[in-house]
């Protein structure tokens, strides 16, 4: 790990004096490599928080371009973003916010193909996608790379959120421990069809954030084998446990 410089330890400073993090705790921010999968409602509050925290190298994957709907909730991008590739104008944003840190922009989609040789360039992967092929892609990708996983969802007035990381054994499952079977894509409400409140997306990206960061740093309790739910109406939180299955598919075999 490196020293901070002075203007990190003043940049980092309200990071610093917490006991939990310190200047060591900022190190390993610094040394990080995080991929954002999906740069819309959970990537936005997602990726402005890791990259505001000094998150130091900060993958973002997305093949979409920023639409005027999209900003009703994707504070990362405005008006002038229109048309443009979200990775870019994400990009824009982030350098603007911290030009202490690294981006990589991939204007792709996440695929079968490519996904193992993305994901093995980052130590720790945040899905902020809005699908089911993506989901469980990653998870099973994430786990024969031996990465941890922290995975959101949304719809309407409700989201979801769990950490995955089956490759470390033990009772961490996977997302396939927790849903088995991939529902058919064509039958499961998304976003733009279904709607979304925007600010949904930005407590739960936030949440995603700071579990990101606590995996990071290595503090707290993890969220691996529970999944926390939050219905915005309620308002309520919620959670339920759940264990590895020593039948699944991805982490009932070695990866
Ligand atoms: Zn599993």
């Amino acid at each position: 790990m490196t020293d901070l410089t002075d203007r990190q330890l003043e940049r980092y400073a309200r990071h610093v004096i917490l006991d939990e993090v310190g200047e060591e705790g900022q190190g390993r921010l610094l040394d990080a490599k995080v991929l954002v999968v999906g740069a819309g409602g959970l990537g936005a509050p997602l990726l402005l928080y890791l990259a505001a925290a000094g998150v130091g190298t900060l993958g973002i994957i997305d093949d979409d371009t920023v639409d005027l709907s999209n900003l009703q909730r994707q504070v990362i991008h405005d008006e002038a973003s229109i048309d443009r590739p979200k990775v870019e104008s994400a990009t824009a944003r982030l350098q603007a916010l911290n030009p202490d840190i690294t981006i990589e922009m991939i204007a792709a989609r996440l695929t079968a193909e490519n996904a193992d040789q993305i994901v093995q360039r980052f130590d720790l992967v945040a899905d902020g996608s809005d699908n089911f092929t993506t989901r469980y892609l990653l998870n099973d990708v994430c786990y024969r790379q031996k990465k941890t996983l922290v995975s959101a969802a949304l719809l309407r007035f409700d989201a979801q959120l769990s950490t995955f990381k089956p490759h470390l054994g033990g009772d961490h499952p996977c997302y396939r421990c927790l849903f088995p079977e991939q529902p058919p894509e064509d039958l499961i409400p998304r976003c733009e069809s279904a709607g979304i409140l925007g600010s949904v997306a930005g407590v739960m990206g936030s949440l995603q954030a700071t579990e990101i960061l606590k995996e990071i740093i290595g503090i707290g309790d993890s969220l691996s084998g529970r999944l926390l739910m939050y219905d915005a109406l309620g308002p309520q939180f919620r959670e339920v446990k759940f264990k590895r299955d020593p039948q699944c598919p991805t982490c009932g075999r070695p990866a």
